[in-house]
């Protein structure tokens, strides 16, 4: 399909400097940037993926890791190919490491009426980084708000002042994943950018310009990832610029792609992370990829009852009232949404499995 896209400028040399996130491509007639996906044709920037996609299916939105908005829902997950970053250990390296421009034809009507086709809620932008194919997200997205779904960005938030604002068009969460809590020699190395700031950036400026609901991610990969110093420097930053509610998810790694001879996470580890957190003064530090560990729970921040169970991507028991405050001590948890019938259900799916890991 293909479009032109909207988020560039004109450079006196005759190139195009894309400005959709912060690698700032300067592209000449002719070729791609780095992403693969938006290349100069005829003096124009176009979107080639516009339109294509290579990925579509039905997620808990706990997958993303999104916990406190709109919990239990289900949520279209869409990509197109390609990606600004090259991580060493990227799950869906198959996706974001093409440089074709492959999948389904599908217009953004398209994309809404399929959401709406499998009961999902929402529709999250994911498993490549988004802000490469905005100008199409932007589209399904004010799409989705005309039939009352939600939006999601899963995004590494390698963004720029121009794709933030294009974001508050149309964005109602975005979950912002740091790998290696963005420490400066682990990004380098792994992921192939010079440094985080632009991640740090991008979040002040969601914060301030738009209304988005944001939660934060942390792949810990062990022996090269799991600084401490970062850890904690990270969350200070969440607590300054975010506040002490905004949720952390700290993210067991798994081996994959070019790092298959890394372990797993320790567990230990991960609860290290979640301690610096808790001391940092972070109210609601979650543990991922670890289901059945009772840090996946939210837990009130006052009574320290268990306000919501979970396992995995299941939500077990809600023990908030209407106005999502604890059931116990009725202090309020920000939480947006609840989840609407099938909790109780999910419950006895998954019960049976509970008990197969040891924490
Ligand atoms: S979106 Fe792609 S072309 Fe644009 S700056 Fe980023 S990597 Fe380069
Ligand atoms: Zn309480």
């Amino acid at each position: 399909m293909g479009k032109e896209a909207e988020l560039f400028k004109k450079l006196p040399n005759g190139r195009i400097k894309c400005t959709a996130c912060a690698r700032y491509c300067e592209i000449p007639e002719g070729k791609d940037g780095l992403c693969g996906i938006r290349g100069v044709t005829n003096g124009r920037l176009q979107l080639h993926a516009y339109g294509r996609v290579i990925a579509g299916q039905i997620d808990p939105i706990e997958k993303k890791p999104v916990t406190h908005y709109m919990p239990g829902s289900s949520i279209y997950s869409i990509a197109t190919t390609g990606c600004n970053w090259l991580c060493k250990y990227c799950q869906n390296y198959d996706i974001s490491q093409r440089r074709k421009i492959e999948g389904s034809e599908m217009t953004p009507k398209q994309v809404v009426e399929s959401a709406i086709k499998y009961g999902a809620a929402g529709i999250a932008y994911t498993y490549n980084e988004p802000s490469i194919f905005i100008e199409f997200a932007k589209d399904c997205g004010i799409e989705a708000h005309k039939k009352g779904l939600f939006n999601i960005f899963v995004s590494n938030g390698y963004d720029t002042p121009e794709s933030v604002k294009m974001m508050g068009e149309f964005l109602d969460c975005i979950t912002v994943d740091f790998k290696g809590s963005g420490e400066e020699k682990f990004v380098r190395h792994y992921i192939g950018i010079p440094n985080s700031d632009p991640v740090f950036e991008s979040i002040r400026q969601i914060r301030e310009r738009t209304n988005i609901h944001i939660e934060i991610t942390d792949l810990v990969v062990p022996q090269v990832g799991d600084n401490m110093e970062a850890a904690r420097n990270l969350c200070k930053f969440i607590y300054d610029e975010l506040g002490p509610e905004t949720p952390i998810h700290f993210l067991r790694f798994h081996p994959d792609y070019k790092m298959m001879e890394f372990e797993y996470t320790p567990i230990d580890t991960l609860e290290k992370h979640h301690a610096i957190a808790k001391e940092e003064g972070l109210r609601f530090a979650y543990l991922g990829n670890v289901p059945g560990h009772p840090l996946e729970n939210t837990y009130c921040p006052e009574c320290s009852n268990v306000v919501v169970k979970r396992y995995g991507f299941d939500i077990l028991s809600w023990n908030l009232d209407g106005n999502n405050c604890c059931n116990r001590c009725k202090c309020a948890i920000p939480i947006k949404g609840r989840p609407v019938g099938h909790a109780d259900n999910r419950q006895n799916k998954r019960k049976r499995y509970f008990h197969l890991m040891d924490f």
